[in-house]
């Protein structure tokens, strides 16, 4: 009987002790607050409580449930305020790297600059970060005020001053089923307007890539850049310079998946981002019209692609991007003597070389580049005996999609475009008889002259 009841005062110590302790960390947000207030929306969270997916659920449930604090925010908040689909869900909480790693066995830490840890469920990954602090002591940062090494923590308050766009800095508190708004955010998403939080000019020298994240963000949502968000753009643009070449690819990629690269590149050229990413590429769409067609051909085809759910790999805009100057340099290398061959070889490196200072491309997308481009010879020139190795080459479908949009570009003089895309849809049979009349096509049957009678 004793032994019972003093399991049972235990248990209440315990209840008690673990209310206390809630109530305290829910005061002291209180108390945080009246340096930065926020805002809730309640009718807005439940949409919000009714689209945020499974996975991320079980990830706040989990953190909540072991006393941390856990809000989702950035673009899943965002997406869904403005009925789109959220393209993966980001997850903010008090606990360290270390707790949330300790807590989720199917976690891995990630960044270096941030650590970050991604919670793994099968192919979905749920992204968790810290709240981040605002420390100038801790951080540290580049003489052009770039942050290097950014891990100090901090609290909500802190988190949303940190965040690049009023939008993306709406946190939906699970707990309560309430939106948290530090930044107006709500308003700027019901007025489209894109707007940078904080001074746009120390935000982009904190950081460059937000201004890629400008253009990306103002083109996917359609949402117009506030007066100073936009032109603090343009006397800034150089300092994508000191972005290290691995986040400036990262961000490109992002670009490609936007299903609006056309317009973004359009906005990339206006405030002169695009030549600090591509500038070699760059030089040659000031003056090539016909390349600059090509260019805009391949990002209509990769939207178009988007916008239908097929699949794309960022190898084949870069090979668009890059062919021209490849092209060229070929030219000038056989102009000075080399063979056709080598030339081509020499100018490849060298483009790719270029390029990889800026942006730096995984190994796995250089081969397959390099696999398209050395195909565009073999789809134009139809050599017999190598349809077959043509028509079963892996890359084969990325580069008959190149030598796609170079037909409508009018970049070819002797189109083989039909002939490719006939043939790869025919039965071995159809197929021999189209190898057959090439080889009677490319070698026609010398006409034997009558001999002439002997008078
Ligand atoms: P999407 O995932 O749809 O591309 P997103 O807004 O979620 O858009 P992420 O790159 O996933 O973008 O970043 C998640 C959130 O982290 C952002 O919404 C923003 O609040 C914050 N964030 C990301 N990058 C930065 C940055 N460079 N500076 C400040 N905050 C950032
Ligand atoms: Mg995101």
């Amino acid at each position: 009987m004793l032994f019972i009841g003093s399991i049972l005062l235990l248990l209440i110590i315990n209840i008690l002790l673990y209310v206390f302790y809630k109530k305290n960390r829910d005061s002291k947000l209180q108390l945080r607050n009246n340096e930065l207030t926020y805002t809730e929306h309640k009718p807005e969270s439940v949409l919000v409580s009714r689209k945020i997916n499974h996975n991320a659920t079980k990830v706040i449930s989990k953190l909540i449930k072991k006393g941390y604090l856990a809000y989702a925010v950035g673009g899943c908040v965002r997406d869904i305020l403005l009925n789109l689909s959220p393209k993966d869900f980001d997850i903010v909480t008090d606990a360290t790297p270390e707790q949330i790693l300790a807590l989720f066995k199917n976690s891995r830490l990630i960044g270096r600059r941030f650590k970050l840890i991604h919670v793994v469920f099968g192919r979905e990954v749920i992204e968790v970060a810290t709240f981040r602090a605002c420390s100038e002591r801790k951080s540290k940062k580049s003489k052009s005020g770039r942050l290097l090494l950014d891990n100090t923590y901090g609290t909500i308050e802190d988190d949303a001053i940190r965040r690049d766009f009023t939008v993306n800095a709406i946190y939906y508190d699970h707990k309560h089923n309430k939106l948290l708004d530090f930044s107006n955010g709500i308003e700027d998403l019901n007025n489209n307007i894109l707007r940078i939080i904080g001074d746009a000019e120390a935000r982009y020298k904190e950081d460059p890539v937000r201004m890629i994240r400008a253009v990306r963000f103002s083109c996917m949502l359609n949402f117009e850049l506030e007066h100073s968000t936009e032109t603090a753009i343009l006397p800034l643009s150089h300092l994508l310079e000191d972005v290290p070449p691995g986040r400036r690819y990262n961000e490109v990629v992002k670009l490609m998946y936007t299903g609006c690269l056309t317009d973004i590149f359009k906005q990339l050229i206006k405030f002169d981002l695009f030549r600090h990413l591509f500038p070699v590429p760059s030089k040659f769409l000031e003056k090539d019209h016909k390349y600059k067609d090509f260019v805009y051909q391949a990002t209509k085809n990769t939207d178009a692609r988007i916008t239908k759910g097929k699949t794309i790999s960022p190898s084949f805009m870069l090979a668009v991007l890059l062919w021209k100057p490849v092209k060229y340099l070929t030219s000038r290398y056989i102009a000075d003597g080399m063979d056709r061959i080598p030339a081509r070889q020499q100018a490849i490196k060298q483009v790719i070389s270029e390029q990889i200072v800026c942006t730096s491309i995984p190994k796995y997308f250089v081969s397959a580049i390099r696999e398209i481009w050395e195909l565009q010879y073999k789809l134009e020139n139809r050599k017999p005996k190598q349809i077959y190795f043509v028509l079963s080459h892996p890359r084969f479908r990325a580069a008959f999609d190149f030598l796609g949009v170079r037909d409508s570009a009018g970049l070819l003089e002797n189109s083989t475009y039909n002939w490719w895309d006939k043939i790869q849809y025919l039965g071995k049979p159809k197929q021999e008889s189209m190898i057959k009349a090439l080889i009677k096509n490319k070698h026609p049957k010398k006409k034997i002259k009558p001999k002439k009678k002997a008078q």
